[in-house]
């Protein structure tokens, strides 16, 4: 997967603006932010999409999901209210088949989303 921009963030090869790692995740500023917060979520190792995950990569998602709102919580938006968000596949507007949570907040926030 050496084509990947978020193996190749996750191993360090491409810049980003970390806010969060650990030995299984990686949290950094989105470089096109949506939202005054927008900060992406994703395991070090690739997984194409949230549909591609195996009933074995369970214990990973709950720490991606804990993970999301630890850093929501950090960067100030934790009482304000924050949307996690994941696109699965091109219908859903995926652009990166790596999976990844999008942590949104710090505006009024519509739904449904478009
Ligand atoms: P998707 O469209 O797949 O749901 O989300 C991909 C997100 O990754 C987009 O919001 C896009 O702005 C962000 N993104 C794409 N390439 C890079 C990059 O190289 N660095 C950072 N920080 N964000 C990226
Ligand atoms: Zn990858």
């Amino acid at each position: 997967m050496g084509e990947c921009i978020f193996c190749r963030i996750a191993g360090g090869d491409l810049p980003a603006d970390v806010v969060y790692f650990d030995d299984e995740i990686v949290a950094f500023h989105d470089r096109s932010p949506r939202a005054p917060v927008h900060i992406l979520v994703i395991p070090r190792r690739h997984i194409d999409s949230l549909g591609a995950a195996a009933v074995s990569d369970r214990p990973l998602l709950g720490r991606l999901l804990q993970v999301a709102a630890e850093v929501a919580h950090a960067a100030g938006i934790g009482a304000s209210g924050f949307r996690v968000v994941t696109n699965t596949g091109a219908g859903a507007g995926q652009s990166v088949a790596h999976l990844h949570l999008h942590v949104l907040g710090g505006r009024q926030l519509g739904w449904p989303p478009g």
